[in-house]
């Protein structure tokens, strides 16, 4: 990490545009936020040596994804568990301020809007299952404003009914896209295994229970429509993965991240792709960074800089439910104190400093240095010349490792009952597995 001042060869445009290929190759179609018309434009600029159109196509893009909004319908009749669906999305809980009310009598009349405080850009909207309204398909998709939403889910808790077919094909008239999801598949499972013990199985229940769906909507002429299983109480099982995916494809390109930042910390997949959103964030403005002018490599980190990581490190902790009051709650269902679950814990230590002598820059410099002699050479693809780059990506590989130990949090916390064995907070590992110690 010497001083040093990037020249004209480190933004060379024709290797920048190699390597934007290279890095966005690495991504599944599903978790890809640029469009591929947008990566042939950026390179073609890159090509061309056109700096100036590529900060401003890179600018454009970022301004889309920070941007974008997105409205989700959620039909539904009354008591088929589409507000419990709804909350489980938001990743709210069925008893929180501000969840969808639930139960068993009719509450939703209207349509209603569901915000999220972290994500204000995101609204699910709660609508009326079309028997409650007497509306025809087409004049209750008038009614609800069909053209606000980028997608509709049609929930059911039995197999779909003649009413939920009419809406999906008028839905499809007027070329949106909808989605059937079969809710309380639990209770399905549990109820046979109870009932018929000897015969039980999870595998053929949940096929049997796909191609019931499946035959109905055949006979009524839709055909190769995927039907998703899902469980509002467990949303890692069953078929919610699969939901997700599929939609996240169909959206396009710049809506996919805040769909991804949105969607709830319930498996390890879900926080994989919201890191790799995030890393093309990162590069894209790593990119821009390399393209804009010269950037002195010196050795030190400005005020600027410390004060963006600490910003980024705020908003990755947020997204993947780290954040203090997330943290609180937590603890709170865990019967152990804050501290307790910290201490396992190594995102909300990262911008502590325990030195008297020592800044926060002059750490996060040593925590730099310590990575960089880890992971050698990822200097070497010329873009990651800015040190705040190599840090937002630690940063988020260390949320993202936290995150996916509060997977386990009963199973850590039913180990550790009564000791004070902390987990992470002591080592960094590398892409390899090696380990270093660590004195974050
Ligand atoms: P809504 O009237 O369609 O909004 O349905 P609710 O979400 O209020 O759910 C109706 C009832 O079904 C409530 O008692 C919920 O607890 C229950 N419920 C909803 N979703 C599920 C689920 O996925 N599994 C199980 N077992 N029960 C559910």
């Amino acid at each position: 990490m010497g001083q040093s001042t990037s020249t004209t060869s480190d933004t060379d445009g024709g290797r920048l545009a190699l390597s934007f290929d290279k890095f966005l190759k690495n991504f599944k179609l599903e978790s890809t936020i640029v469009s591929q018309d947008t990566v042939r434009k950026i390179q073609s600029h890159l090509e061309e040596g056109d700096l100036q159109s590529t900060v401003s196509t890179i600018n454009k893009v970022l301004r889309d994804i920070d941007s974008a909004p997105l409205n989700i319908a959620v039909t539904g009749e009354s008591g088929t568990g589409k507000s419990s669906f709804i909350n489980a999305l938001r990743g709210v809980g069925q008893e929180e301020e501000g969840a969808a009310e639930t139960g068993p009598v009719e509450t939703t009349v209207v349509r209603t809007p569901y915000k999220h405080k972290k994500f204000p850009n995101v609204t699910l909207w709660d609508l009326p299952g079309m028997g409650t309204t007497k509306f025809q398909a087409h004049r209750y998709l008038q009614e609800m404003k069909f053209g606000d939403y980028d997608f509709f889910i049609i929930v059911s808790a039995t197999r779909f009914k003649d009413t939920e077919v009419h809406l999906a094909t008028a839905i499809r008239k007027m070329k949106k896209n909808f989605y059937f999801v079969r809710t309380k598949v639990d209770s399905d499972v549990y109820n046979q295994r109870v009932s018929k013990p000897s015969i039980f199985n999870k595998d053929e229940l949940l096929q049997k229970l796909r191609d019931d769906c499946v035959t109905h909507l055949k006979n009524a002429n839709m055909r190769n429509i995927p039907i998703f299983l899902v469980s509002s109480f467990e949303l890692a099982s069953y078929d919610f993965q699969r939901l997700e995916t599929t939609l996240l494809k169909e959206l396009p390109a710049h809506k996919r991240h805040i769909f991804m930042q949105y969607l709830p910390n319930v498996t390890e997949a879900a926080i994989d792709r919201k890191r790799d959103s995030l890393k093309q964030k990162v590069w894209l403005e790593a990119l821009k960074a390399g393209a804009s002018a010269t950037i002195p490599l010196v050795g030190y980190l400005s005020e600027n800089d410390v004060e963006t990581l600490k910003e980024t490190l705020t908003l990755y902790r947020s997204y993947f439910g780290l954040d203090d009051a997330s943290l609180e709650t937590v603890a709170k269902d865990l019967h152990v104190s804050v501290e307790k679950l910290k201490a396992n814990l190594m995102s909300p230590h990262l911008l502590s400093v325990e030195k008297d002598d020592e800044s926060l820059g002059d750490k996060l410099l040593r925590c730099l240095e310590k990575i960089c002699s880890i992971s050698g050479g990822l200097i070497a693809t010329g873009l990651y010349f800015r040190k705040i780059f190599y840090l937002q990506n630690y940063f988020l590989d260390t949320v993202v490792r936290d995150a996916k130990l509060l997977l386990k949090k009963e199973e850590i916390f039913k180990d550790s009952e009564g000791s004070e064995q902390t987990y992470m907070h002591q080592e960094v590992r590398d892409e390899n597995g090696k380990s270093e110690a660590s004195s974050s």
